[in-house]
């Protein structure tokens, strides 16, 4: 078994649960030997509550959350919602309210008593500055309803264990919540499930085991336990098309910002490791200033922190690299335009062509523009293949979105800069984001008149 650079955060499990009560030692060893560095446990009413937090104070890499969960909604008084409120604010490691939420196919509270207890919750959670931990059994509407009338947006949480479709986890992810998964993700027949996973993005991504509840294929039927979210991690690696080591950063960075638990390195990449590419990330200045870039909310892609306080010299980011030779290719990318650097570009790439590296550059095709010449073939030799954002199907479009500093002449630039790229570059690809009202079908046939490839991108997912 690989070892993971990243722990893993189980974000929702159940370790005072009685199936752990002769092994919890060992359940939590095979934890740690299987990369999973910290395990958040829920409580579920007053007494596994206090559990949770006994075990958060036993263990160093245990947290808890505390609340009532809506099968015991009917025991939710004034006076318990004051105690949990008490729990919070006596020990640090609560970090979360819950779980709390609606579940309307076992029914074991009638339904209005889960409904208020739910809001109690939501106000406890704002209250005290903790995030919600949200269960939700087919009650997808009237979950959804009660965030957006409770404002539950202002204390951000999870839906944990998600189940409800992709127009659900969209409503929750623009309320500001995360979207937690959990075995079923692995099951053969769960495809809707993979769907939504692979459509949104993975920055809005958790995982856990809701152990001993509901363990991976692997194991389904029998007790799981936190040591199996890595084959969850797995499966969600496999589906966002990433490796096992991307969804550790990410989902670990996730869990790190939602609850303020584990360890994560957001010091400056110069180089960074996505898939199995490294890219390079030289400057944060550009030519355009797109409305959908990433970079104006936060500096992070796929967990790595790109944001620059200056610009490294070709030292810095030779040293950066180190050996790239296990790589499939070296990528000039990042949070800014890479052939703003041109001379840096050059030197970089030449080093890495003697050493037989494939190199790619994605740029958005302005350079020409920027540096008064064609600077493509200076590129020939060095680059193995560009990649263009075309982004828009003409050039009023482009500008509305792209927002070029030469304005409309940016767009004829970098179609300009495909056509020429083709006598010199191998291979030349331009992209468009799918952004809501973006025709891609025109982009393509844009592409199709240059003679050069066309790839589709996903709105909201970067690098
Ligand atoms: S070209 Fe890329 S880096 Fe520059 S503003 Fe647009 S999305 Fe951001």
């Amino acid at each position: 078994m690989k070892k993971l650079q990243t722990f893993l955060v189980d974000s929702h499990a159940h370790l005072d649960s009685k199936p752990y009560a002769a092994d919890l030692d060992a359940v939590i060893e095979r934890a740690l030997d299987n990369g999973v560095g910290h395990i958040l446990t829920v409580g579920c009413d007053l007494e596994s509550s206090r559990a949770s937090v006994d075990l958060a104070l036993r263990y160093d890499n245990v947290y808890a959350s505390v609340g009532i969960h809506p099968h015991d909604a009917s025991t939710v008084s004034n006076a318990l919602v004051d105690e949990l409120a008490r729990m919070i604010e006596a020990v640090d490691k609560v970090v979360a309210v819950g779980e709390t939420g609606l579940d309307f196919y076992r029914d074991r509270s009638p339904r209005d008593l889960q409904e208020a207890a739910f809001r109690s919750h939501i106000q406890l959670a704002k209250a005290t500055g903790k995030p919600l931990i949200i269960h939700d059994r087919d009650a997808h509407d009237d979950v959804v309803r009660i965030m957006q009338e409770e404002n539950a947006g202002d204390a951000g949480g999870v839906l944990h264990c998600f189940s409800g479709d992709l127009d659900m986890a969209r409503k929750c992810v623009a309320m500001g919540f995360y979207i937690s998964f959990a075995g079923p993700l692995t099951y053969p027949k769960n495809d809707a499930l993979r769907n939504i996973a692979r459509t949104l993005p993975i920055d809005v991504m958790l995982v856990e085991t809701d152990s001993p509840y509901l363990a991976p294929q692997n194991w389904r039927g029998k007790r799981c336990e936190p040591a199996y979210i890595r084959s969850t991690a797995e499966k969600l690696a496999e589906v966002k098309g990433l490796t096992l080591e991307d969804v550790a950063r990410i989902t670990s960075l996730n869990a790190w910002r939602l609850f303020g638990i584990g360890e994560v390195d957001q010091s400056t990449r110069i180089a960074y490791v996505i898939r199995n590419s490294l890219y390079l990330n030289i400057t944060n200045r550009c030519t355009n200033s797109c409305t959908f870039c990433a970079k104006f909310r936060d500096f992070t892609v796929k967990g790595h922190q790109l944001c620059l306080e200056r610009e490294p010299s070709v030292d810095e980011v030779l040293a950066a690299i180190g050996d790239p030779s296990s790589y499939d290719e070296v990528v000039f990318c990042g949070y800014g335009e890479p052939l703003l650097r041109l001379d840096l570009v050059k030197q970089v790439a030449g080093y890495l062509k003697q050493k037989k590296i494939t190199v790619r550059i994605n740029t958005d095709g302005q350079a020409n523009l920027v540096h008064g010449r064609n600077v493509l073939p200076e590129l020939a030799g060095l680059v193995d293949a560009i990649s263009v954002s075309l982004n828009a199907p003409d050039a009023a479009t482009y500008q509305k979105i792209c927002r070029s500093e030469f304005g409309e002449r940016g767009y004829a630039a970098l179609k300009e800069f495909l056509v020429e790229a083709r006598q010199h570059i191998p291979s030349v690809t331009a992209t468009a984001v799918a952004l809501p009202g973006i025709d891609i079908d025109a982009c393509r046939r844009v592409a199709e008149q240059l003679h050069v490839e066309f790839r589709e991108r996903v709105y909201n997912e970067v690098g």
